[in-house]
């Protein structure tokens, strides 16, 4: 749990010169997120684990290569390895097979002008070689081969010592969340322990005195959370510690454990529900009772009520986002705010998702003035080109339309009805991971 103090609200909202509660634009709440929860990515401590559970997880340091990556001057291709200066200044080469290097296995003698060697891909190259010819391109002949002299110039299809990699140098970066192809990077160098960054802890709960949980029976006018499932499934992804509170009834008893219970265990606290204007719950007046909390109205569709600040319980403090409760709003303030908020605060240096530009399949209706993050269905259409058409009915609170999904279409603040044909962007749900 973070012990640093993290900054009151108003000295960031106050490097804003337009700070509108009210009505702010989502990348002025994205800022105000981002500067907020910065001071403190380094209070997480370093624990040192084995490579495999390093998967996911933030490097705490930059990993430095023991070794030069290849250790030798090595093959490229399977053929033959001489010296560049051997290549015949008239058409046909002619070379004298003197031994054979695999890898693993070096050919451990000379090879003087004229000679050769048969050699395999990551074999060592042999004493006076710097070239090599693949085994297609030779006529072989006995013990001799013979190859076009212009088919090779000297110092072709050789890896050379620390191409890859140089010893004392960084192969990866503090900040990086490691992915398979980092695995391996780490294990090429040999090492079996990384150190990385203390997994975040982050809690939620539900509020909304209609929240029914599964095995109960649904009561007219009620509805069963959804939300805690779908803030279990995106913190999973994020590869942070959960601690499920619950749903939390509207008293301001239950309201105020469940907010010091939950800001004096975890370094952010997601809540969903009861942020909206006119809600007639003890949400909004807990937080104001316990945090230094901020309640916006942000230009956006869905997803205009979000509470963000930090909460206090005891000496400890927890970072805050009180989330709207319809589902879909959920999920779109979790992906625009909570998750550049939990990966700044792990240290993580990879921030923003990948945006791309796809083509309207029909046209969209959009009014000016916020920004709308529609469900979009984004195929290839055969010729490289990508369209992307809308799943269906767009409520807030219609989960379909996420699942039916595999990309938001971000259509920006400014921007009015969208013909067919048009570019929008596009944002991913799953990334090759
Ligand atoms: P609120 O922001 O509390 O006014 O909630 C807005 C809408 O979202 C209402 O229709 C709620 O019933 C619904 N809602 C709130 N929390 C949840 C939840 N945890 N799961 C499913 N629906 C919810
Ligand atoms: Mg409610």
């Amino acid at each position: 749990m973070s012990k640093s103090k993290l900054p009151s609200l108003n000295s960031v909202v106050t490097c804003l010169s337009d700070y509108d509660p009210e009505s702010l634009k989502v990348d002025q709440a994205l800022q105000i997120v981002k500067d907020f929860v910065r001071p403190s990515a380094e209070t997480l401590t370093t624990e040192t684990v084995e490579i495999y559970q390093s998967l996911g997880r933030v490097l705490a340091k930059d990993i430095i290569s023991p070794i030069n990556v290849p250790a030798a001057d090595n093959s490229a291709m399977d053929g033959y390895a001489f010296a560049g200066s051997s290549i015949s200044t008239t058409d046909k080469t002619s070379l004298k097979i003197i031994g054979k290097g695999f890898a693993g296995n070096a050919f451990t003698g000379h090879v003087n002008t004229g000679e050769c060697v048969r050699i395999m891909t990551g074999a060592i190259m042999p004493s006076g070689c710097d070239t090599v010819i693949p085994q297609e391109l030779v006529q072989l002949d006995g013990d001799d081969i013979h190859f076009a002299s212009t088919s090779v110039k000297s110092g072709d299809n050789r890896r050379l010592l620390g191409e890859d990699l140089k010893e004392g140098s960084p192969a990866l970066l503090a900040g990086k969340i490691v992915r398979p192809s980092d695995l391996g990077l780490i294990a090429s160098l040999g090492l079996g322990k990384v150190d990385v960054k203390r997994r975040l802890r982050v809690g939620f709960f539900s509020t909304g005195d209609e929240l029914r949980s599964i095995g109960q029976a649904l009561d007219p006018g009620c509805v069963y959370d959804s939300n805690r499932y779908t803030l279990f499934g995106m913190l999973s992804r994020l590869g942070v510690e959960i601690v499920d509170f619950g749903v939390v009834r509207d008293n301001p008893e239950d309201m105020r454990r469940a907010f010091s219970d939950a800001a004096a265990q975890c370094d952010a606290v997601i809540t969903s529900g009861g942020v909206s204007v006119g809600e007639a719950d003890y949400t909004k007046q807990i937080m104001r009772e316990l945090g230094d909390i901020a309640f916006w109205k942000i230009a956006m569709r869905p997803g205009r009520p979000m509470a963000f600040g930090s909460i206090q319980s005891k000496d400890h403090q927890a970072v805050l986002f009180g989330l709207p409760g319809n589902p879909v709003a959920v999920m779109v303030t979790f992906y625009q705010f909570v998750r550049y908020a939990l990966l700044a605060m792990s240290g993580a240096s990879e921030l923003a998702p990948l945006t791309m530009k796809a083509q309207a399949q029909e046209s969209i209706r959009k009014r000016p003035g916020r920004t709308e993050f529609q469900r979009g269905i984004l195929t290839s259409n055969g010729s490289g080109i990508n369209t992307v058409s809308i799943t269906g009915a767009q409520g807030s609170g219609v989960l379909r339309s996420m699942s039916e999904a595999n990309c938001f279409i971000v259509l920006e603040h400014d921007q009015a009805n969208i013909a067919a044909g048009e570019l929008v962007n596009v944002v991913l749900f799953e990334g090759l991971l």
